[in-house]
């Protein structure tokens, strides 16, 4: 089987529609083919400041919902990136392979650092791709499934793997990027031009996986719309109400056009009032288990553990190997 790897910060108590959709729900389809890995990556969260006793409920509770979405940690390998120090270990190798001018390319770095500004931004921040590009080349992957703003993170994966192979033998296989469609992007649902997203500033236009129904429908019904009353997607004059067809297509799996046609001539309040009880039939069920399963931490925990144990073992040979490869002398 493929290898593929895929993770997400343990950023916010709880993850929303376009996570969900974008992410876990591909996973869940892609874990029967593929010998997959799901990351918390928490070492990527320190890079902005964190909260530490958050943190650490963060990112249990971000495990919780991997499971309850439905990533089975007996078949696929779910763990905290931190468990396996091999993650920072080879990071440390290849920032050693990576150019300044290289990594100072990175958009995602630019966007970020300014935001928080230049002398707020850590060389962990700056640092961040490099331990991505870990993450992913430890476990010899060759499928990452990603957004599109990642993709420049696995160009640089790509190009590390391709000069580590080159300057000390082949040792990593060089992974592709498989990047989400269009219509798995998911938008905020008061300001539908930008992406739902765990950091946005305000949380009026979220649905969060662990927000009661009630919550969930009033977020839907109370969605930017336009004026013009009519039923069409059209991302660019309609961003509102494309959104909101794009999620119901999701869900149901019945593709746009079907569903443009199924709300036809009806009004928004109308498709609204649909897709709030479609996404509330579908999220229901993935917050009651994620809840049971944070009434119980200590299983949870030794699920992860047992988990770490595995991602620790595929690992542990990869970083032997470039140890090696790059002349550091082995303890005897
Ligand atoms: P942050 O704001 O902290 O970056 P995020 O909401 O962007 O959080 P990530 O942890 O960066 O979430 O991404 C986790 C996964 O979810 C990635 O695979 C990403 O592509 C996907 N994802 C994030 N936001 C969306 C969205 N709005 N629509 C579809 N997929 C998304
Ligand atoms: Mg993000």
């Amino acid at each position: 089987k493929p290898r593929l790897y895929s993770g997400m910060q343990p950023s916010a108590d709880s993850l929303h529609l376009g996570n969900y959709i974008g992410a876990l729900l591909q996973w869940k389809q892609m874990q029967q083919e593929h010998d997959a890995f799901f990351s918390i990556v928490d070492l990527h969260a320190i890079t902005v400041p964190q909260d530490p006793a958050e943190l650490r409920e963060k990112t249990r509770r971000t495990a919780a919902q991997y499971i309850a979405a439905g990533i089975d940690p007996s078949a696929s390998t779910l763990y905290v990136q931190s468990h396996v120090p091999a993650h920072a270990q080879l990071a440390w190798v290849l920032n050693t392979i990576t150019g300044m001018g290289e990594a100072a390319r990175m958009t995602q770095f630019k966007d970020k650092s300014a935001k928080h500004g230049r002398d707020a931004s850590s060389v962990g921040l700056f640092a961040y791709p490099i331990l991505m590009a870990a993450d992913i080349l430890l476990y010899q992957t060759d499928i990452v499934p990603v957004g599109d703003d990642q993709r420049q993170h696995i160009e640089l994966t790509r190009d590390l793997a391709e000069r580590f192979n080159a300057r000390f033998g082949d040792t990593f296989v060089v992974p592709k990027a498989q990047i989400q469609k269009d219509s798995a992007r998911i938008y905020d649902l008061q300001n539908p031009t930008s992406k739902m997203s765990k950091s946005a500033e305000t949380p009026a236009g979220i649905i969060w996986l662990l927000d009661e129904p009630k919550v969930t429908q009033k977020k839907i019904m109370r969605a930017v719309t336009d004026n013009d009353g009519v039923i069409a997607f059209d991302t660019q004059e309609k961003p509102g109400v494309s959104n909101l067809l794009s999620i119901y297509s999701a869900i149901t799996g019945s593709p746009i056009e079907a569903v443009v046609g199924e709300f036809e001539g009806r009004g928004y309040g109308d498709l609204k009032k649909g897709l709030a009880e479609v996404v509330v039939g579908e999220l229901e069920p993935v917050r009651a288990r994620a809840l049971e399963l944070l009434d119980d931490p200590a299983e949870l925990d030794r699920l992860l553990a047992v988990n770490a144990a595995r991602a620790t073992e595929v690992a542990e040979q990869t970083l032997a190997e470039v140890y090696d490869r790059v002349g550091l002398l082995r303890p005897a």
